[in-house]
């Protein structure tokens, strides 16, 4: 099972953890799902940290 790192939301179902997102920050890898990828889809490729989001 996986957690978002912004919303907080777990996801048990691995084909839709395909879907989420995986971001470095500070040195740890995040986990992102679905929702918030697409909506900060434009700050992620910004390669902004997410508390800037
Ligand atoms: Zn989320």
């Amino acid at each position: 099972m996986a957690s978002c790192d912004f919303c907080g939301r777990t996801e048990e179902d691995p084909g839709r953890l395909l879907t989420w997102s995986t971001a470095v920050e500070h040195g740890r890898q995040q986990m992102f799902c679905t929702e918030c990828s697409r909506t900060h889809v434009r700050s992620m490729e910004g390669k902004l940290d997410s508390e800037y989001w």
